[in-house]
């Protein structure tokens, strides 16, 4: 987290035993680079004699939104204070270290004697913390807090919102990457595309739900699916590019396959910022307050201390808990120890807290994972789910084992789990990586080998060879023959796999998303234990139950975008 800690000189020397000295260079600009989250981050570093004068990212391939945080403050940061000790953003851990790295290693060109660069630097002061207020506070800035506080704002009300990571958007909205699910929109329309309308949309979640007999609560889903098109149509005039279909055509995809998240995001803070809703970052709220069973505001917790805002209605937007060890292991014990795609930030917090003013929760074993988890660590993977489609599942052994379409992401990875290891190659032609940017970028990242036969494929991965060249050729001329379906599994053929080079990326069953947590009603209004609305406090997106059961039926962030609006417009008819 970029804070300011309040520590003096003398107790920083203490700490660290180091002297804090000033650096010497060789004066010039010097380049550097760095392995991001994505791939290589390239910096050109200007020094004069003892100051480090100038930063220039020159290129990268972060995602767009999520990178802006640390492309924009780190250089500062690091000019300002003559360090490299600088502390990561949060929420985008990956594309900070990358550049900070990147920044050493230009300066490693620069001089021999790094180490007083690597002291952190005394800091500012602490700022005295005072009470605030607001009609509406928003807690957490996904697309759920977003998207309400933006409701509010356009009934006239004073909003604030508040984040406990060091940039807006540093949950799972900017992990978005494939598409958003709705009937009816505009885009539908202008494309042509018959039968996908509102009303189709809200019968095909029903088919589902009634289908894999999910007890969802229906009154629930149908409130979103009816409200999911005029949401996609008003992302679009904020500038989101949607611009085709993916799979059913319910799901609309961006016009370069690039992911959506960070295209929400952006389009949603810029409506934010027009609107003048004021926002915290590093501001960690850490109690919902209540008298007499009515919400009263929050208390907020900063690195410069703590302070209440008291507030007339309270909106729970905090995201869900993929990142919380311990209530993992209560809710979902069979994936506590899979690397994650999710975000750190996402520990349950708003579940807790509406809990403690007397919440209920519902659907809270429901959890989505990721067979399509390329891992990047032992605990953090990127997700490439949009290559699902496009992609056979090839394990160790050279075989396929799931049919690669199956409607349910949880069947399939359970049926991943019981591989070789955990594990297997996702195997896409260059078709998926034509439609789909973000596969691009991964592909640049090294996250994929590439070879232009699947013989030469083979010799680059862990697998029985004779069986993957048997399995994949056995595929590819069945979409050759010009199949539906493939002969082994019969999977529904979408995209022949017809054109090298082939890709194969390695992928493992990760934990994604949780979809439990404060029981809400159609209004988004949550619910205590004894099944009445708790006045004054909403709650939407994931940190709410509401009962929709999107692991399974219809995808999670439509639910978000368009509860997110009914809480905003609740909570402002509540507040007057
Ligand atoms: C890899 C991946 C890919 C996905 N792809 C898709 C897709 O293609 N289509 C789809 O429909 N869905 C997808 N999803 C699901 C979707 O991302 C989520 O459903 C959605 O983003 C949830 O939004 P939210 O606003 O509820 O929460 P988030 O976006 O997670 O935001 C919660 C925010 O609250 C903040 N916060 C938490 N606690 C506190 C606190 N105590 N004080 C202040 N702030 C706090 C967090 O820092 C965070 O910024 C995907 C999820 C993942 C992980």
């Amino acid at each position: 987290m970029i804070k300011f800690k309040s520590i003096v000189l003398a107790v920083s020397l203490t700490i660290t035993g180091t002297a804090f000295a000033a650096a010497s260079f060789t004066p010039g600009t010097y380049e550097g680079t760095a392995t991001g989250r994505n791939g290589p981050i390239n910096v050109q570093v200007t020094v004069d004699k003892n100051k480090i004068t100038d930063i220039k990212v020159l290129s990268h391939k972060e995602s767009a939104g999520l990178s802006d945080a640390p492309l924009s403050m780190i250089p500062k940061e690091i000019i300002e204070r003559q360090t490299l000790k600088v502390d990561n953003v949060t929420g985008a851990t990956f594309s900070s270290k990358g550049l900070i790295n990147a920044c050493q290693n230009a300066l490693s060109k620069a001089t021999k004697d790094l180490s007083p660069l690597l002291v952190a630097a005394p800091v500012a002061v602490k700022k005295p913390q005072k009470d605030d207020e607001a009609d509406i506070v928003v807690i957490g800035s996904g697309i759920a807090g977003l998207t309400s506080a933006i409701a509010a704002k356009e009934q006239g009300k004073k909003v604030l919102v508040i984040e406990k990571q060091g940039m807006l958007g540093a949950g799972d909205s900017m992990n978005i990457s494939t598409g958003i699910t709705a009937g009816g929109s505009k885009l539908i329309k202008d494309k042509g595309i018959r039968g996908k309308s509102t009303q189709d949309y809200v019968d095909h979640l029903m088919k589902q739900a009634k289908d894999k007999n999910i007890p969802i609560n229906k009154e629930n889903v149908e409130t979103y699916a009816r409200r999911g098109g005029e949401i996609i149509d008003w992302l679009m005039e904020l500038g989101v590019p949607f611009d085709r279909f993916q799979n059913d055509k319910y799901f609309h995809i961006t016009k370069d396959g690039s992911a959506p998240g960070p295209h929400i995001m952006k389009a949603l803070t810029a409506q934010m910022k027009k609107d003048g809703i004021p926002y915290r970052l590093n501001s960690r709220v850490t109690e919902i307050l209540s008298d007499k069973g009515k919400v009263t505001g929050v208390k907020v917790s900063t690195p410069d201390g703590s302070y209440k805002v008291l507030a007339k209605a309270v909106i729970v937007a905090t995201g869900g808990f993929s990142a919380s060890p311990e209530l993992l292991k209560r809710y979902a014990p069979d994936w506590t120890n899979r690397p994650t795609t999710g975000a750190s930030s996402l520990t349950g917090d708003g579940i807790r807290m509406a809990q403690a003013v007397g919440a209920d929760t519902a659907s809270m074993d429901q959890i989505k994972v990721n067979y399509l988890c390329h891992p990047l660590t032992k605990k953090d993977g990127v997700s490439l789910t949009a290559i699902t489609p496009y992609t056979v599942l090839v394990n160790h052994d050279g075989k396929r084992f799931v049919d690669e379409n199956h409607p349910s992401i949880n069947f399939k990875s359970k049926a991943m789990m019981k591989q070789p290891s955990h594990e297997a190659y996702a195997v896409v032609d260059q078709t998926a990586m034509d439609n789909l940017r973000l596969m691009r970028n991964y592909a640049d990242a090294g996250y994929f080998v590439k070879a232009d036969t699947i013989e030469a494929l083979a010799d680059k991965l862990k697998v029985n060879k004779k069986e993957f060249i048997n399995t994949l050729n056995q595929y590819i001329a069945d979409c050759k023959a010009g199949l539906d379906k493939d002969k082994e599994l019969g999977r529904k053929i979408q995209y022949p796999m017809v054109k090298p080079p082939f890709y194969a990326a390695l992928v493992t069953p990760s934990m994604q998303s949780t979809y439990g947590g404060i029981k809400t009603n159609n209004k988004a209004e949550a619910i205590n234990t004894k099944g009445h609305v708790i006045p004054g406090l909403y709650a939407a997106g994931a940190a709410s139950g509401h009962e929709a059961f999107a692991n399974e039926v219809g995808f999670a962030a439509i639910i978000g975008l368009t509860y997110g609006r009914i809480a905003g417009e609740n909570a402002a008819k509540y507040v007057k």
